[in-house]
């Protein structure tokens, strides 16, 4: 990765990592899941309200404190997966994680052919102690589209 490449993906985690989007709790939600790292103390709750089918996110929100990779992660992914079917989500998922945790040099090829704006967390695979800060949202939203409510909370643990 390029230096440069480097400094703005960095921008781009502290921005959200300060002011997190979508830092909200959402009424009647259809999902409400908590998620837990304990290895670094990020804490947080994922709301999802789906639109009529039950098959599309129509909103996303999170609510939480931690590090500035946990919030960013959060914020980002809150944004990404709205207008996202199950399906889509659960994909990104998959691609997301893949990414963080190749060896660095092919995070960055995967992050930006296949992820877009969430290849700013490419660099995390460079961090393996970080890899459960920037998932940990994304297992939340693993956690409430495959288990529903039954899921309890959720421990990268
Ligand atoms: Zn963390």
């Amino acid at each position: 990765m390029t230096s440069d490449l480097r400094d703005l993906y960095q921008d781009v985690i502290l921005d959200h990592g300060k002011r997190p989007r979508n830092a909200r709790v959402i009424e009647g939600a259809a999902f409400v899941q908590p998620a837990y790292n304990p290895l670094c103390g990020d804490k947080g709750t994922l709301y999802l309200s789906m639109d009529s089918t039950g098959q599309k996110i129509a909103d996303a929100a999170y609510v939480g404190h931690g590090c500035s990779i946990s919030t960013a992660s959060a914020s980002i992914m809150t944004d990404f997966v709205r207008g996202k079917t199950r399906q889509e989500a659960l994909r990104t998922f998959d691609l997301f994680h893949d990414m963080i945790t190749a060896p660095p040099d092919e995070a960055i090829h995967r992050a930006v052919e296949d992820l877009g704006k969430l290849s700013v967390f490419s660099g995390v695979a460079e961090f393996p102690a970080r890899v459960k800060c920037a998932t940990l949202a994304w297992h939340a939203l693993k956690a409430a589209l495959t288990e529903g409510p039954a899921a309890g909370p959720v421990s990268t643990e």
